[in-house]
């Protein structure tokens, strides 16, 4: 059975990067019916927060992920205290009771020098009695994990295929701080192990890790894991994916109006693509039986946030139900600050869904929907103070007074009006508009009649004759 997991600091918010490297996990693991675990890897106590843990929870959620089991490091130390024992007691590992300022001085040695800083590994001749006396004396001290010497790690990509890399110039690294707490490169392998991960699916800036792992991996008499590193996710200007290129968490997207399944397909075709080339919208089961980790692309992705944004449009207007997207909808109506029946909006929305890309632009467009009072733009009022106007709606409050409301009443209506007045088209429907939505663009007044009720019409009617005195 393969095993997957995914295993997020809860260090900041869930970067788009790091969502798409869920989901391929996520996808591998239920693609061949095997396990996804999701593991908080929370042993930096400092930057660890709770508030970060929840946030990557529920976004990870609300992408439609979901696991078979959940670990969180912190809850493990034990564990961890017991295996870095064992690397101490075979030899592979040792207490360096080096200073904070005789690490810094043999830093600055090398930096004068101009080679490359390592640890010089002044503590591993310490003979037991001197670790011991230096305990008993309650010194601090770290734990290193011994590196072999002259050793080449190798180990074949799944994505990345072949990959070596000396290791002489690593040091013996720390794999335990002198507070007592196991860094990432320790517990990472003893989870993984532990966990029976078969497949350890991560980015790529992890690459430089790995042979590390392995060494510990192998110290532990621990199967290796095959790797998979994912590519790295490029912004438009071709540099890594970060802040300064705007939006780059899922919550930013979740907060924007973005639908979680067109999140979920668009963050998939980054860096990968479907076997049948073509097909771009694609659900999440049809991804779970297509994808394969040899259709990811070894080369970086260019997050196309245009792109994204088309996507969203697309399960807008036609992939999710209406019912659905009534859902989604409702929550962003309510912050906006509209008290509005679940009925209505779905009548309005079944009429609008094909004119707007995000939810939130959605609230925007269909304000003249929602709002209780419109107010006009600058062109709009320019069109109110036009004398035909006031003929325009004095005129078409007296005709709508005898209809039921519908958007084919009203054309016919403006018809009506601008023969009888001798206006063209355009003077009635800028006349119109300006009055039932306070804009010259946006929303059709006749689809607007057809969903809104008479009168709220008619009371912006009686409102704009007002407004012109
Ligand atoms: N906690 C690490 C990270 O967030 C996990 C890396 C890994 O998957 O091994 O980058």
């Amino acid at each position: 059975m393969v095993i997957s997991r995914f295993a997020p600091s809860p260090t900041g918010y869930l970067h788009l990067g790091n969502a798409r490297t869920a989901i391929f996990s996520y996808l591998f693991a239920r693609h061949y019916g095997g396990k996804f675990i999701l593991r908080i890897e929370d042993t930096d106590r400092e930057r660890s927060t709770k508030e970060f843990e929840n946030m990557l929870i529920e976004d990870l959620k609300w992408l439609g992920l979901d696991w078979d089991e959940f670990y969180r490091q912190s809850e493990r130390f034990d564990i961890y205290r017991e295996y870095a024992q064992r690397l101490v007691e075979s030899g592979h590992a040792y207490p360096c009771f080096c200073t904070v300022e005789e690490l810094e001085e043999e830093r600055k040695k090398a930096e004068e020098k101009g080679v490359p800083y390592r640890y010089s590994g002044k503590c591993r001749v310490l003979t037991r009695e001197e670790v011991e006396s230096f305990k008993e004396d309650g010194k601090p001290y770290t734990i290193r994990f011994k590196v072999p010497e002259g050793r080449v790690v190798v180990f074949e990509d799944l994505i990345k295929g072949h990959i070596a890399i000396n290791v002489d110039d690593f040091g013996d690294f720390v794999i335990v701080r002198s507070d007592g707490t196991p860094t990432y490169n320790f517990v990472v392998v003893v989870d993984d192990a532990l966990m029976g991960v078969t497949h350890v699916i991560r980015g790529e800036d992890h690459i430089p890790n790995t042979p590390k792992q392995i060494l510990i991996y192998e110290a532990l008499n621990f199967q290796v894991p095959k790797f998979a590193h994912l590519p790295v996710i490029l912004g438009e200007d071709r540099s890594k994916l970060s802040k300064r290129h705007g939006a780059v968490s899922v919550r930013n997207y979740r907060e924007e109006g973005y639908i979680p399944e067109a999140l979920f397909n668009y963050l998939c075709l980054l860096g990968w693509s479907p076997p049948e080339e073509g097909r771009e919208i694609l659900s999440k089961e049809e991804l779970i039986s297509i994808f394969r980790l040899e259709d990811i692309n070894s080369s970086p992705a260019v997050f196309n946030k245009e792109k994204l944004r088309w996507m969203n449009g697309v399960y807008i207007r036609e992939v999710v139900s209406l019912e659905r997207l009534v859902d989604e909808f409702m929550p962003f109506l309510e912050s906006a600050g509209y008290k509005v029946d679940r009925d209505y909006v779905k009548r309005v929305l079944e009429k609008t869904r094909d004119s707007f890309d995000t939810l939130k632009d959605g609230v925007e467009r269909l304000k003249p929907f929602f709002a209780e009072e419109i107010s006009y733009s600058e062109e709009a009022i320019s069109v109110l103070e036009n004398e035909t106007s006031r003929a325009v709606i004095e005129s078409f409050l007296q005709k709508v007074q005898e209809v039921e409301l519908s958007g084919e009443k009203v054309k016919a209506i403006a018809k009506e009006i601008q023969k009888e007045l001798g206006l063209k088209a355009k003077d009635v429907w800028h006349a119109l508009r300006a009055v039932l939505t306070g804009e010259l663009e946006g929303v059709g007044v006749d689809i607007l009649c057809d969903v809104l009720p008479k009168e709220i019409v008619i009371k912006r009617m009686l409102k704009a004759l007002q407004f012109m005195g």
